[in-house]
């Protein structure tokens, strides 16, 4: 696996992978790379694409009150996780290659980045999307793998690279879990044990309104109140958001036709964690 930090070099690489033939998937991440991580890299050489590695904290998608100076950092495990998946190329770019001084331009797809999590978190699907379009642009992939754990990120990413004509496609990964449900994500290292214990209700809440929709419920709001039902009984976890929407508009829904998904976002102690899962079925 080889190592590059220069935009340029990620650029050559590319290009020389596709002028030998083959296909370039891109994994974009931040880093603290775990098992969640491998899998979309995994999935990518699997089809036999040679896949780049993005690890990039990127300063623009977090709030002026959020984690960014505390975010986790482990650059030798970064390496093994992206080496032991099969990854070809690790790009770990500094601030400053990313942003030179005057960097200026905002890229903001419309609507889909201001509900749910956007709304919470004003800017951060544009850094997310900044940051993306610049990835997109420098590596030219064939395919972009990112984890349905981020839904709303994923389907706006989705939208992006079909508006602004990447050519690239889009594909999503299911959530890698703990045992006990719990979605993998480099925020659970904030976790106190307790809090730990207490994160277990966010999978388990999904679950409860997976099996109220399984026994025939319908109605949005009362597969709301099953989530929200397991979520108030767990001491310590607040509740942001916990919405039923149509997966591809995001669009909240009060009658339940077909497929949908439920969002959920909640506070653990001073942890921000999401989390969501696809009622379907009968
Ligand atoms: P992050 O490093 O948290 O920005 O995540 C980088 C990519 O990995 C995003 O596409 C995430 O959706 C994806 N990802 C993070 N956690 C998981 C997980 N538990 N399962 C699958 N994909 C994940």
């Amino acid at each position: 696996m080889r190592g590059v930090s220069a935009k340029e070099e990620a650029r050559r690489w590319a290009e020389e992978v596709h002028r030998a033939g083959g296909r370039v998937a891109l994994v974009p991440t931040m880093g603290f790379l775990h098992r969640g991580h491998a899998a979309l890299i995994e999935a990518g050489v699997h089809t036999g694409a040679q896949v780049a590695v993005s690890v990039f904290v990127n300063p623009l998608q977090f709030g002026p009150r959020e984690d960014l100076a505390h975010y986790p950092l482990d650059a030798v495990r970064d390496r093994e996780v992206a080496r032991g998946a099969g990854a070809a190329l690790l790009f770990t770019p500094d601030p400053e290659e990313m942003y030179p001084e005057g960097f200026a331009t905002r890229v903001e797809v419309a609507g889909l980045s201001e509900r749910w999590c956007g709304a919470a978190r004003p800017g951060h699907f544009q850094g997310v999307a900044t940051v993306v379009t610049k990835l997109l642009n420098l590596f030219r992939p064939d395919e972009a793998y990112f984890g349905e754990k981020d839904y709303q990120q994923l389907v706006l990413l989705r939208r992006l690279a079909r508006d602004l004509d990447f050519g690239c496609r889009v594909v999503g990964v299911p959530t890698v879990r703990e045992e006990d449900g719990l979605a993998l994500s480099s925020r659970n290292a904030y976790l106190s044990p307790e809090e730990r214990r207490r994160a277990r209700a966010i999978p388990a809440a999904l679950a409860a309104a997976a099996a109220a929709h399984a026994r025939g419920e319908r109605d949005a709001e009362e597969l709301r109140r099953a989530a929200l039902q397991v979520l108030k009984g767990a001491p310590g976890v607040r509740v942001e958001y916990v919405a039923v929407v149509d997966p591809e508009t995001l669009e909240p829904l009060e009658a339940v036709r077909g497929p949908v998904r439920m969002l959920l976002a909640a506070w653990v102690g001073s942890t921000r964690l999401i989390d969501n899962r696809f009622l379907a079925g009968a």
